[in-house]
């Protein structure tokens, strides 16, 4: 797989407007030097190959403005989609939204971002504490500001290993804006999602709002450490921000309105896969027979399906059963 993979400027993204019906293409345009590539067509999946990518376009870094990029690598696992992370660049440091799941690989973010500036890294943001975004964070340099929220911290410094954060790291329980060069920078704690402690981090003059994991993006919704009903709330909370740009910590970046439906889209899965785990509690199926029974209807075809299907089951069931703090 290619560690130099080229930056690609997200083009014409935006002539993707409205739902388009099943089967329609949306074609996308490729700047790679002065020539504009036609690109294989948009099609909205996690799965990089139906999205009409090759493997070895990854990892590869996305710049959606002047000084906002994403950088998507692929989690680890057979089934490939991406984990992706938020970098602005300004005058005075660069801030990064959270890291890849291995010293290697965040390795290559560091050296990506290296690629387009030559400021120093100068805050890393814990928006997720999990491994596949923080077991890298030994590879970002010496002296970088973290930004957490204190049940990450907790759960990080507990952790038997891997990465843990110093204590000099900046908690966050409900909202810190800072400023950096010409950007200011808002990270927000919009409630318990995907694992406690998740933050947001927002470039507000640009309208852009990465969501780390409590988007999903074509991924079915992966419960194991989540809170199921207060997740909904803060999807709730994240689209009344009224962001131009939603990015997601897994699946494809989009931008504009299609970042916009794709966030309608997963909170609606996320309702859906509640509702279903519901409907069989309040019926009285056991946990072991819920998970056969489960009919999850268009996302059983999304990315993680059939391994994160049975463990929604078991967290509805254990949120309904007063089993989650
Ligand atoms: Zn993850």
């Amino acid at each position: 797989m290619s560690r130099h993979a080229p930056i690609t400027a997200i083009v014409a993204l935006s002539t993707a407007l409205g739902a388009p019906p099943p089967g329609a293409q949306v074609v996308t345009g490729r700047v790679e030097g002065a020539r504009v590539i036609q690109q294989n067509p948009v099609v909205r999946t996690a799965d990089p190959i139906k999205r009409g990518l090759q493997l070895t376009d990854f990892p590869r870094t996305l710049k959606l403005t002047d000084n906002v990029y994403t950088y998507e690598d692929f989690h680890s696992g057979d089934e490939k989609f991406t984990t992706t992370n938020m970098f602005v660049v300004t005058d005075e440091g660069v801030v990064v939204a959270d890291g890849q799941g291995s010293p290697a690989e965040t390795k290559g973010l560091v050296d990506a971002i290296a690629r387009v500036t030559a400021q120093p890294i100068r805050y890393v943001v814990i928006c997720s504490d999990h491994g596949d975004h923080t077991a890298g964070n030994a590879s970002f340099p010496a002296g970088v500001t973290y930004i957490i929220h204190p049940t990450s911290k907790a759960i990080l410094d507990a952790s038997r290993n891997g990465w843990k954060p110093p204590a000099n790291a900046i908690l966050v329980t409900d909202r810190y804006s800072f400023r950096l060069g010409a950007e200011s920078i808002d990270v927000f704690f919009l409630g318990r999602a995907h694992t406690g402690g998740d933050l947001s981090v927002a470039v507000p003059r640009q309208k852009i709002l990465f969501l780390s994991e409590t988007f999903l993006n074509r991924v079915f919704p992966a419960m194991r450490s989540a809170y199921p009903a207060e997740w909904l709330r803060a999807l709730d909370k994240a689209e009344a921000m009224k962001a131009n740009i939603y990015i997601a910590g897994h699946g494809f970046t989009e931008l504009g309105p299609v970042s916009r439906e794709e966030l309608t889209a997963y909170h609606k899965a996320l309702r859906a896969v509640i509702a279903e785990a519901t409907r069989l509690h309040n019926r009285g199926v056991s946990v072991d027979d819920a998970i056969t029974q489960a009919d999850w209807g268009e996302y059983a075809t999304w990315t993680l399906a059939s391994s994160q299907g049975p463990i929604a089951i078991r967290r509805v069931y254990d949120e309904m059963d007063g089993k989650l703090k």
